[in-house]
């Protein structure tokens, strides 16, 4: 916690309902943004499991918490917890942000609310790569992993113009339902190999890993088979954060292709979720100083 935070009966809560939560920079992010725009507001991971996601959403508009965000693996479970889902996140199938609406005086229950912010900040990310998806180079892409985050990743490439996503999972009718769902045309689903990876990006411009492989503790894991070289004129972003450089990240940074890390997602999709919460612009340059200061 911030030394110059204290709380009291006025500060606002909100959180971030994680299985498991301890990787979550999202604490720190956020309350470093609250203190810079000195809010009384609050941010605590909360570790959910995942057999009491709709019990947890219960509790938290019983405590009174002003919203939360749901990390992995809660986003899609999170949906039918809530009596409002915004149109995107409705056709993502996911939500990442609970926003609960305070109940006038005497009225209750308060009303749930539920965004999806990961698309907004994975087209954030690489925009601040000068990648832009459907435009320049990026028309072809693989993406391995289908659950939620993917979920956003596929619908935020299909509403951008790519030309093709190739989606690899290991449960491949996992696959085939968002496909199915989000971009029919567009979306090929495989099933998840290290050959089907390695022979899918031969013909991508771009190669998203929104699967937890490599995420701490770990952190020497990568999709990426050690004895082929990735080819040096792909872009590899990987949504894990944590650690900042994946082993995914360092084989691509050592094939000479462009690595994009998770933070600038983290932030950019923090940071809307900040707005639907406190109804301010985030001071997003704080937000990100605060994750790269918790990295190292
Ligand atoms: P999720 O819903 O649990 O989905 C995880 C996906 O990864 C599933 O498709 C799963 O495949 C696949 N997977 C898991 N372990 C695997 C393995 N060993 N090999 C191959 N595939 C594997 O989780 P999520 O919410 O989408 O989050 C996924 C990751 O993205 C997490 O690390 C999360 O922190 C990160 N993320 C980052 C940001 C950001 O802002 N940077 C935003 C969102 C998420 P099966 O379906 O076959 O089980």
């Amino acid at each position: 916690m911030p030394e110059s935070m204290s709380l009291s009966g006025h500060t606002q809560m909100v959180g971030v309902m994680g299985w498991p939560v301890e990787h979550s920079l999202s604490p720190q992010m956020h309350n470093a943004a609250f203190a810079a725009l000195n809010l009384d507001w609050c941010y605590v991971p909360l570790r959910v499991h995942p057999d009491h996601i709709a019990k947890a959403v219960r509790g938290l508009a019983v405590l009174g918490f002003r919203g939360a965000n749901a990390t992995i693996p809660h986003k899609q479970a999170l949906l039918p917890c809530l009596n409002w889902i915004d149109p995107p996140a409705q056709k993502i199938g996911a939500a990442n942000t609970l926003v609960i609406e305070a109940p006038a005086e005497g009225q209750e229950p308060p009303r749930l609310l539920g965004y999806n912010t990961d698309a907004h900040g994975m087209l954030a990310a690489l925009r601040s790569h000068s990648l832009v998806p459907g435009q320049n180079i990026i028309h072809r892409v693989v993406v391995a992993g289908a659950g939620g985050a993917a979920r956003a990743v596929v619908w935020g490439l299909a509403e951008a113009g790519v030309t093709e996503v190739i989606l690899l999972n290991r449960d491949l009718p996992r696959a085939q339902n968002l496909a199915a769902e989000l971009a029919p045309t567009l979306c090929r689903p495989l099933p998840f190999s290290t050959d089907a990876l390695v022979e899918s990006v031969r013909s991508a411009d771009l190669l998203i890993n929104t699967t937890p492989v490599g995420m701490w503790p770990h952190c020497e894991d990568s999709i990426w088979p050690d004895s082929t070289p990735m080819p040096s004129n792909l872009a590899v972003f990987d949504l894990v954060y944590n650690p900042l450089e994946t082993r995914l990240l360092a084989q691509a940074r050592q094939a000479g292709a462009l690595p994009v890390d998770g933070l600038e997602m983290l932030v950019h999709q923090g940071a809307l979720s900040f707005k639907l919460w406190t109804g301010l612009d985030a001071p997003v340059d704080v937000m990100r100083s605060a994750c790269l200061q918790s990295l190292r």
